[in-house]
């Protein structure tokens, strides 16, 4: 098991950087889950730690050793890809097997552990098919006992479940967390997907694009908890968290701003600026009777997710998201309704730098 450091680590390809000053430590034994939109640079990231993209600035570290130039086969790393790329003519065995095979170890040694390792992922009923003859998920999980033999130190993910469906994703989803708590291995896993982030990483590193202007592609690195809850940034606020975070800039007066007839007092970190973004979770805004200050808004569309509710309030200031559970629904199409901030859940943002105000 090993750490993965990157120390100012920018990477490009030909004249054109894709990742720049990135700083980032997976620590021994850490579940980092790195996430974005696509382009961002997730993968170019994770095989650059597989030293399958080549670091042009910085210091990568895996344990205590600078990796910059390390040949890939010398970094005791072990990839699981999104494709499975299993042999399809061999048996699961065979599949399992063949590293150990070519490093010359004796037979016995090779069935002893291709067995544990099906075991471990519940192949053991399997070893005899081939890749055609198993679902998505069983050939992923043959990936993985593929990955589990190498006994590396660090394990590295690419979206390894996006070419499951929802029920296998869910599963394997809960599979790799366990899997995880059983090895103790470092592992980084790549996901466009923010809930999977969420469920499955110790530490989340979310990542943007370095053409929308950013220093770094690194916006935020915590814990989900974290990143939820006080996202560093207008980019976190929007990316992380679905339905997605509600956003509006108002001119701040007497530092307050006004949510239609709401006044909402302003901390002092708010002091000076002439405008502030203004951010609410669909789960803290709510509904209130036509007499209660808010700001109003008339229910354009209700989406229905049986034990809770979507509403999109159009209003002046643009669409709005609310969540309710369906205990409290009380809204109908059509309907005018007021929305009403919870001044304790607010997250503020300078609209200029996008950064977080407290
Ligand atoms: P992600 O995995 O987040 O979707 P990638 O790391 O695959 O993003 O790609 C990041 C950026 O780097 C993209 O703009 C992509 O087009 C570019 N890129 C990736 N690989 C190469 C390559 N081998 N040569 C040139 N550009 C590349
Ligand atoms: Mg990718």
């Amino acid at each position: 098991m090993a750490s993965v450091e990157f120390q100012n680590v920018g990477i490009s390809f030909g004249a054109t950087p894709v990742v720049r000053d990135l700083n980032l430590t997976v620590e021994d034994g850490e579940f980092v889950v790195l996430v974005g939109p696509s382009g961002c640079g997730k993968s170019t990231i994770l095989r650059s730690i597989a030293g399958l993209a080549g670091v042009s600035a910085g210091d990568l570290k895996i344990g205590a050793r600078r990796v910059n130039d390390v040949d890939p086969a010398e970094r005791d790393i072990a990839m699981v890809f999104q494709s499975y790329a299993l042999f399809p003519n061999m048996t699961v065995a065979g599949n399992l097997g063949f590293g150990l095979k070519i490093r010359g170890e004796a037979r016995g040694e090779i069935d002893a552990k291709v067995a544990e390792a099906a075991r471990t992922v519940g192949l053991s009923d399997h070893l005899h098919k081939r890749p055609g003859a198993l679902s998505g998920g069983q050939r992923q999980r043959v990936a993985l006992a593929r990955a589990i033999l190498r006994r590396p130190g660090v394990f590295l993910f690419d979206e390894p479940l996006s070419n499951l469906d929802a029920e296998f994703r869910t599963a394997m989803r809960a599979e790799i967390v366990r899997f995880h708590r059983d090895q103790g291995a470092s592992m980084v896993y790549v996901t466009h997907d923010q809930t999977e982030a969420m469920t499955m990483g110790d530490r989340i590193a979310v990542l943007a694009p370095l053409a929308g202007g950013h220093k770094s592609n690194l916006m935020q690195y915590g814990t989900p908890d974290e990143v939820y809850d006080r996202p560093a940034n207008l980019f976190v606020a929007r990316f992380i968290g679905t339905p997605r975070m509600n956003v509006v800039t108002l001119p701040v007066e007497g530092g307050a701003v006004m949510f239609g007839s709401q006044r909402v007092a302003l901390p002092d970190a708010a002091a000076g600026l002439a405008r502030v973004a203004l951010g609410q979770r669909p789960e803290h805004l709510r509904l209130a009777g036509a007499d209660t200050p808010g700001l109003p808004g008339r229910v354009e569309h209700i989406e229905n997710l049986g034990h809770e509710q979507i509403l999109t309030i159009a209003s002046d200031l643009g669409p709005l998201i609310l969540r309710e559970t369906r205990d409290d629904a009380q809204a109908a199409l059509g309907q005018p309704v007021v929305l009403v901030l919870d001044p304790a859940r607010l997250h503020l943002f300078d609209p200029q730098t996008e950064a977080r105000l407290d």
